[in-house]
Parts: C-alpha cells; structure tokens; sequence
C-alpha cells in the first residue's frame, strides 16, 4: 500500500522533499521534545498525485487522512466535528522551499454553528469562540472559493463603526454573532451555497486548495524568481489549533534568532497579543517588539529565548520561528532557516565559523550568490541628503536606497517600470498578489504592517528596498494619494526617497551613491577566494571600471571591448573619418591620430592591471554602427569632413547591412581592412613596452573576435605579428604576449583542435554563441521569449544562463578538442554567462582557467566559483 500521511513523529528534518519544509521541521520540533501540537502531514507526494490524476484528491489518500485525524483525536481528547469538544485544526501548505505568503493556510477548521457553540459553552468564552468562527469563515471563503477578502472586511468594518470600535479585539461575542451571519450571507450570495456545516467536507476542500494553491499565478511567479522546481509539489500539514486569541494571556508572534537585517546576535521579532497568527504576518496590526514580551510575560519570554538557543544549536542556522501563546503556554507552530539580507547573511555565517559551529566551507555554501547585489546597492550620497527633507518614517524593513514615482496598484506599478519609470509601490499593506509589482519596483513602502510583514519579508527576499508600518502616512489606494501629518497631498507619479535602513521617507528625489561592502564581507571572500578553481576576471574598458573591479576582487580583465574607446565624443569624428576614408593612404593617416589615443588608454590599464591580465579585443562591431544616423548628424559630419551630404549618404548605403549581426563585423573587417587591427596591435604593444619602462610588469593577451576558421586566424595573426615584431626590433627588446581568439561561432567549436593550433587562448563569447547556437538575435530575442516561458517551451533565458544541452555541448566539444591540441589550452568565458552563478558551476566543471563579468558581478562569481568547487568536492566525497 502507498503512504501518504505521516504523524509529525514519524518524521525528521531530512524529510523536507517528502514532507515539505513546515511539515520536516514540525516533526523534528517534536521529536525533540518541543511543545508542538499534535498533527500530521499529507505529502508533496500526495500533491503530485492530485495534479497527475486531474485534480482529483483520491479516497486512497482522503481515506488515509481520516485515520490520522482519528489518532489526532486520540492525542488531544478532541472530537473532529462534536459539538461538545470539537476538535480544531489549521490547514496549511508547506513546499520543500520556503515560499512565504505564497501558498494557502486555513484555520480553525472543524468549526460551524453548532460546534462554535459547544467551544464557547466548553470554554466559556464565548467571545473567543465566536472570533474563530468567523476567522474561519472568511479564511475558508477566501482561500477555497475565492471570495474577496474585502467584502468581509467591510462587514467587519460595519460592524465597528456602528459601535464605535477602533479595534477588532473590542468586538463583543454578540458583535460576533452578527457579523458570522454576515459572513455567512456573503459567502452563500458568493457561492450559490450554505457555508459548509460538515468538517470533513470541509476538510477536503481545504486539502484540495492548499494542493490548487501550488498552481496559483503568485506561486508560480515566485518560484519562477526563485529557481524552484514546479515538479516538486506542496506538503499539506494538518495540526491541532491552539488560540492565540483567547485575552490577554495569549498571543502569537514571530521571532528570529538573530538579527534579519544586520546578522546581529540578538534575539529579534514581534508578537501581538490576543491575536491569531495571520494576524502578524497580514500586518493588519502594528505589533510590539519581541522584547515587550519579557514584561508582559516574563516565563514564557524566558522559555522563548531558550527555544531560540536551542533551536539555532539544532539546526546550526539561524531560525524563523512562529510561536503562539494560549493562557500563558508556549507552543511553536514553525522553524525554519530565517530569510536574510545578504548582510546578516554573511555576518551570520562568519559568526557561526568564529562561534566554532560551522566550517568556513559551510559559511561559503550558506551565502546565496545572488543576494550579494543587496551590498552592491545604493545609498544616498550624503551631500544631497542634508538638503532632503524627511516627511514620515517607519520600519526599516529591508536596507538600501531608492528614489522614484510613486504608484498604488501593482498593476500600474509594472506597467510604469515598464515604460523606464524608477516606481516606488505604495500600499497599505502588501499581498502575494502584488508580488510581480514589488519585483518591478526599486522600493515598497507601506502604512501598516511589521518587521515580519509580508511586504518586509519579500522585499528582504529580493534585496529591494522597503519602508514597512509608516503608520503616520494615509494611503488612499482608491483616490491614490498619501496624506501627510500636515495634510499635505502627494499624488500618483509624485517622487519620493526611501531609506531602507534608517526608515526616513523624504520628498523628491535624493542623488544615490554607490554601495559599500563592509562588515565581515572580505573575510568571507578571502575563504571563498582560497576554495575556488577559476579564476575572476572583469570586463571593464575603462579605468573606472577595472580600478572598481580590483576593489571587488577581479584577478585581471578578460575582455576590453575596443570599440567601447571609439564612442568617445572627442574620438568619433577620427573613427568617423577612418571609415569614410577614399585610400589606404587617407585611413592611415587618421589610423595614426586614433592610435595615440588607443595607446593612452592600454597604458593605463596597463599601468592598473600591474602585471595582472589584461585581455584587448580588437575591433568587432560593423563600421556601420559609429556612422551617424540622423540629418543633422549627418550634415554635422560632412561639414566637418568637408563632403557633400549625398557622399556621405551614398558611404553609409554601401555600409548597410540585412543582417549586421551575421555581417561584416570582428574579424573579416580586418580581412578587408587589415590595417585596423594593425593599428590596435601597435597601440597596445607600444604601450606595453611604456608600462614595462616603468617598471610594472606587462603581458597583453590580443584577442581576435568572431573568428570562425583557422584561416582566418592564420591571416590575422601573421598580420599582427608582423608589426608587434617590428616594435621589439626597433625597441630592441622582447615583451611576452599571447594572441588568441573568441569562440562564439558554432563552427569554432567544431573545429577548435585546428584552431588551436594558431591559439594561444580561447575565450568563450557566450552571448554571439548562444546567438548564433539558437539562430536567436540576441536583441530582439526578449520579445518573444515571454512566450516561450509562458508556454513551458524554456525554462530560462537562454542568454543569462547557459543552455548546457546546446551552447554548452558546443562550448564542452571546443574545451575537448582545444586541449587534444593543446593539453594546458588558456580558456576563459567573457559573455554574459561569465556572472552567472548557475552557468559558472558549468565553466567550473569543464575545468576553465576563467570567467569574465561586469564589474559588479566580481563578487558573486568570486563566491559562485568557490560554492561550484566545493559543491564538487561534495559529490566527489558522496560517490
Ligand atoms: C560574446 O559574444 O559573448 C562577447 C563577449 O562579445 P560581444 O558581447 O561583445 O559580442
Ligand atoms: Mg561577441
């Protein structure tokens, strides 16, 4: 017989894919001896089967849910469904990966009319009773039959006003009589139904939407954000209740082991009394700072802090754990390794190595590659902030800075980010559904809700800035205004500037500096620096750009696109007039002018590089592309040039091509035009003996592009030397140097063993590979892409990361046969994929000498290259 449902005891932390991560870890809480109420879980394999057999919860696996729930009877004296000691359960999901707010959860299921009465008569606490009941009946409505939550809201909110409540913990048990009526009316015009009076009915359909709620648009958008399986499925953990909404004594909160934001060893989170867990996380409440509970309940803050201990110790990781408090008892509903920015993150797992808990391996592997941006972000530049003037503040929730248009729907906030607006998402509270807007916003900013609210949780998730609980601000989602403490108005497309980390909101625009790396960050990359294979290097073409890449840790930069030299302002009339050239004679002379600039700029990488690798790509776009493209420019030119417009038009036609891309570009323009990359040559090898004069050490790699055959590279090649070699003769001295060539054309890598045989390097173009492997323009591609993700046709963009099956395949034959040439062949990648963690742990395996990546991709591909070289160890260590 299959197995579908577990008892919490039945189960250990190992089990997350079977169990998912609530109900994994609830089985070891237990098995530890935490107080944990009883409970059971159905399996994410049960979940598959629901999706595979066309949503269909199966009686095999109902039938099987049913004994649990007669032994969960059992545990707690409870009746599922009596009307004198009913017992209660919360339906929630709970995934193999942690996807908060992204799923369904029901509670206080079992309830209906007669058992609400039997609880309030068994209790007699009517008030409480009642307030589950009605929790119950818009939480069921909502999550399985899709019922606006804001049509129970407004009968909640009738009901206050008629009263004159501020707070919902002020209703009385006939308030709440009147509003389950209520409720029930709303659900039954909604439905078509009565609100169901039968537990287990009940019970099935919550089952069946938590499975349902696997599929639902902000799940699938999240794990799309996230990289998770969509194969995996949903756990589905049923557990007694127990009330955090009984009176004072009780309350629910959330509290992390250590600091989210900074990685501070403080115990850190929130709670609300008299409250339900939902309660805390929807952010309808601003709740009170977990140090509060030390006064209000001294034993149960002690017991707390001592969970906290003891679970960090359990797990070695610092833990997220929900607690609720019924009459004063503590009970833990979950643990789970605490969502962090990057900065706890790596305060954390170096605080860890130093406390002797885990090994500087295992702190490499905790530090999510990509979170790393979260360091590199923004913050105000401080000049302009004395002049900002700080309108409200909140919560801190997630650290950084942004400036930009305020907007109040998400809809309309990805639409403008969409049109090249910097949005910052203004809501009251966020919820799942909002995810895609919060992704496309540079901050969220919102009026209710705590540290631990959904808004503050995700935007920390994704490294965006986010204001939380600025309760001093009105937000008019509807009319779209904020209405400040003045009175003041702000409307939809007004700017405004967030700081994440002091919780300060200043009207307009503040000028942003760049972001600072500091705390335990470089001790953390020293670790990763001495466990990684490849080595980093930078595409940077301007001394700006690699003296910042050295500060992030580049070993050498492994492409200089040239022609990014060419669009300088002062520079282009020469590259113009090179172009437009009638003879070789005329393009030489203007050669000589734009070889002295080219030699001003090598030198100085050079002279940065210091002795490092410096890696010059010889010119690759068609000419056509410095040309000017409107009348005035035009006309502009041919007066400077002292031509007639028509002469120029007429050079411009004869440059224009279909298909540019598949054109006269990278190296058969020096197969026509070989004095071009003559030019280079002599520039960069005259610089190289200036540098060496200077005592620094120097050793230019000259990289030809789109090269295709080895004849090609035969002819560019002797050209090259030609030159080079006429300097050392002149100079009277020998500098070392390489010429090697891109492979980012299919037939290079088929053909790489005779390639390399004129090779000194093969560097990986990636980006014209993918291009080219696919038939794919790397412009124009994201227009139909969508498409394809939408339709399950690819997973991923194939430019960000590397398709291993395809591009990779080719990439892996030209490393093969490289090295059956040249078994110690230098081989780096330069595209894009260069600074992609997933495509790096690929180039690790092939066992390349490099990657190539911008600037502020250094750090991430310094730690993605060390996780692949122990990720490796790992699985060697494991066959
Ligand atoms: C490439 O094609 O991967 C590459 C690095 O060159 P470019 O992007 O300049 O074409
Ligand atoms: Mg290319």
């Amino acid at each position: 017989m299959r197995k579908f449902v577990y008892q919490f005891s039945e189960g250990s932390k190992d089990m997350k894919n079977l169990l998912g991560g609530k109900g994994a870890n609830l089985a070891e809480m237990t098995n530890i001896g935490l107080p944990v109420p009883p409970g059971f879980i159905i399996s994410t394999d049960a979940c598959n089967d629901y999706t595979t057999g066309n949503k269909h919860l199966s009686e095999e696996i109902f039938e099987e849910v049913k004994i649990h729930l007669s032994k969960l009877e059992t545990q707690t004296g409870k009746v599922f469904g009596s009307t004198e000691n009913p017992l209660l359960v919360s339906v929630r999901s709970g995934a193999p990966f942690s996807m908060p707010g992204m799923m369904d959860t029901v509670l206080n299921l079992g309830l209906n009319d007669s058992a609400a009465r039997g609880l309030a008569d068994l209790t007699g606490d009517a008030r409480s009773a009642y307030d589950s009941y009605r929790r119950f009946i818009q939480m069921f409505g909502d999550v399985v039959f899709e019922i606006p939550s804001y049509q129970f809201e407004q009968a909640l909110s009738r009901i206050k006003k008629a009263n004159n409540y501020l707070l919902d913990t002020e209703l009385t048990a006939d308030d709440l009589t009147e509003l389950i009526d209520a409720y029930k009316l709303i659900f039954s015009q909604a439905t078509g139904n009565d609100f169901p009076q039968n537990p287990l009915e009940q019970l099935r359909l919550a089952i069946i939407a938590v499975f349902d709620s696997w599929m639902n648009p902000r799940a699938v958008i999240y794990r799309r954000l996230h990289d998770i399986d969509a194969s995996l499925g949903t756990a589905v953990n049923i557990q007694a209740m127990v009330f955090g909404n009984t009176g004072e004594s009780s309350g629910t909160g959330i509290t992390f082991t250590r600091n989210p934001s900074t990685g501070e060893k403080e115990v850190f989170g929130e709670f609300l009394l008299n409250a339900q867990g939902e309660d805390v996380v929807a952010g309808i409440r601003t709740p009170e700072p977990i140090s509060a509970l030390q006064m209000r309940m001294p034993m149960v803050y002690n017991e707390l802090l001592k969970t906290c201990e003891l679970l960090e110790n359990h797990y070695l990781d610092m833990q997220d754990i929900e607690f609720t408090i019924e009459k004063g008892k503590l009970y833990v509903l979950q643990t789970r390794s605490g969502k962090r920015t990057a900065k706890a993150a790596i305060q954390t797992a170096v605080d860890f190595v130093h406390e002797g808990k885990i090994t500087r391996e295992e702190a490499i592997m905790r530090v999510e590659t990509k979170q790393l941006h979260q360091l590199l972000h923004p913050a105000f530049h401080e000049s302009a902030l004395k002049n900002g003037h700080v309108i409200a503040s909140g919560l801190p929730a997630s650290p950084g800075a942004a400036t930009g248009q305020i907007y109040f729907e998400a809809k309309e906030a990805v639409q403008a980010a969409e049109r090249g607006i910097s949005v910052i998402l203004v809501r009251n509270e966020t919820s799942p559904e909002d995810i895609e807007g919060m992704a496309r916003s540079n901050a969220i900013l919102t009026a209710h809700g705590g540290m631990t609210s959904h808004a503050a949780v995700v935007a920390r998730g994704m490294g965006k800035c986010c204001i939380a609980g600025c309760s001093e601000l009105t937000i008019n989602e509807k009319e779209k205004t904020i209405t400040l403490k003045t009175g003041e108005k702000l409307y939809e497309g007004d700017y405004l500037s967030l700081d994440g980390s002091s919780g300060n909101i200043y009207l307009g625009e503040i000028a942003l500096t760049e972001a600072s790396i500091g705390g335990h960050f470089d001790e953390l990359m020293g670790w990763a620096d001495a466990a990684k294979k490849l080595m980093i290097r930078v595409n940077a073409d301007t001394p700006t750009d690699f003296k910042k890449a050295l500060l992030f840790g580049a070993e050498g930069i492994g492409l200089c696109r040239t022609e990014h030299m060419f669009f300088d302002e002062k520079r282009i009339p020469y590259v113009r007039q090179m172009i437009l050239a009638e003879s070789l004679k005329e393009r030489e002379s203007v050669l000589t002018i734009l070889k002295e600039m080219q030699k001003a700029d090598f030198s100085e990488l050079f002279r940065i590089a210091e002795g490092r690798s410096v890696n010059i790509r010889l010119l690759d776009p068609p000419l056509h592309e410095f040309l000017p493209k409107t009348d005035h420019e035009i006309e502009q030119l041919a007066q400077d040039m002292n031509r007639t417009v028509p002469q120029i038009r007429k050079r411009i036609e004869a440059l224009a091509e279909a298909n540019p891309m598949l054109g006269h570009r990278g190296c058969r323009l020096a197969i026509t035009f070989p004095e071009i990359y003559r030019m280079q040559a002599e520039a960069i090898m005259e610089s190289a003996v200036i540098v060496h004069d200077e005592g620094i050490s120097v050793h230019p790699e000259i990289m030809i592009p789109l090269i295709a055959t080895k004849s090609e590279l035969s002819y560019i090649k002797k050209e090259i030397k030609q030159v080079i070699h006429a300097i050392f003769d002149r100079e009277r001295m020998v500098l070392p140097y390489d010429i090697g060539t891109m492979i980012e054309i299919p037939r290079a890598c088929v053909t790489a063993d005779e390639i390399a045989e004129e090779a000194q390097f093969f560097s990986f173009g990636t980006n014209d590979l993918t291009q080219l492997t696919y038939g794919f323009s790397r412009d124009d591609a994201t227009k139909f892409l969508a498409d394809y993700y939408e339709k399950d046709i690819l997973a991923k963009d194939p430019f960000m990361t590397i398709d291993k099956a395809g591009v990779g395949a080719l990439v892996e034959m030209a490393v093969t046969r490289g090295r059956m040439t040249h078994e110690h062949l230098k081989m780096g990648v330069c595209g894009e994929h260069g600074g992609d963690p997933d495509s790096i742990q690929f180039f690790h395996q092939l066992g390349l000498t490099y990657v190539s990546c911008s600037p502020y991709r250094v750090p991430i591909a310094r730690l993605a290259a060390a996780q692949a070289a122990l990720g490796t160890k790992q699985l060697v260590a494991t066959l």
